[in-house]
């Protein structure tokens, strides 16, 4: 049943192939990869399939570009399941997910994390300053990122950002997907559909924008 579960390229504003495929495919949850760019809440766009499926998903690095569009994402009248940081169980599988991206003034991988953690972050603010703005919560913070691989054990790793076998992609991705025990990485972020593997054995596929892939990492439309 590959089709049981489906992984969503980033919407960028337009649902309707989502849309199509929960109606063909009747799956038990659809993955969202993040860049929703909401103009009204998400349960407008998703209004002809809720109840149908579970949407579940994380933020990309659109998603905090306005106010607006991040509470049209978060604070949505739809049962909608954010999956950052955290593993939800569909159909038998455990499934991992890691939205937002690398930011050199949080962290970038290779380098020294510029912040042990948040609160440190925000103990050199101005004190007018009592919470992390919006554009540094789309970044993936060190502390956050290691106890993921610490606490977390799931069958499948979801991600805006790319693994190493992309050209863009991050070796930190690959040891996060190892480290939880992952077989396959699917991802969002760069708009092109792929398959590959990593040198130790786990698939990846990387979904195309508005594209919907399966279990499988066969792509069942193109935008
Ligand atoms: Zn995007």
């Amino acid at each position: 049943m590959p089709n049981k579960i489906l992984f969503c390229g980033d919407p960028h504003g337009c649902f309707a192939n989502i849309i199509s495929a929960v109606h063909k495919y009747r799956p038990e949850a659809v993955i969202l990869l993040g860049d929703f760019n909401l103009e009204v809440p998400l349960e407008n766009y998703l209004r002809t399939i809720i109840g149908m499926t579970r949407s579940i998903g994380f933020r990309g690095n659109h998603d905090f570009d306005s106010t607006a569009e991040h509470e049209n994402l978060f604070h949505s009248a739809l049962s909608y399941n954010n999956l950052h940081l955290k593993v939800v169980e569909v159909g038998g599988l455990r499934i991992a997910g890691l939205g937002g991206i690398f930011m050199g003034r949080i962290w970038m991988p290779g380098e020294i994390p510029k912040w042990v953690d948040k609160k440190h972050w925000l103990k050199h603010q101005p004190n007018s300053v009592a919470k992390i703005p919006l554009h540094l919560d789309a970044a993936i913070w060190h502390h956050e990122f290691e106890s993921m691989k610490k606490q977390i054990r799931a069958d499948i790793l979801v991600t805006h950002e790319a693994p190493s076998c992309h050209r863009h992609g991050f070796e930190a991705i690959d040891e996060l997907g190892k480290a939880i025990g992952a077989k396959h990485i699917f991802h969002g972020h760069h708009h092109v559909y792929y398959s590959d593997k990593l040198s130790g054995g786990i698939e990846v596929t990387g979904v195309a924008i508005g594209g919907v892939t399966n279990l499988a990492g066969e792509q069942l439309i193109k935008r």
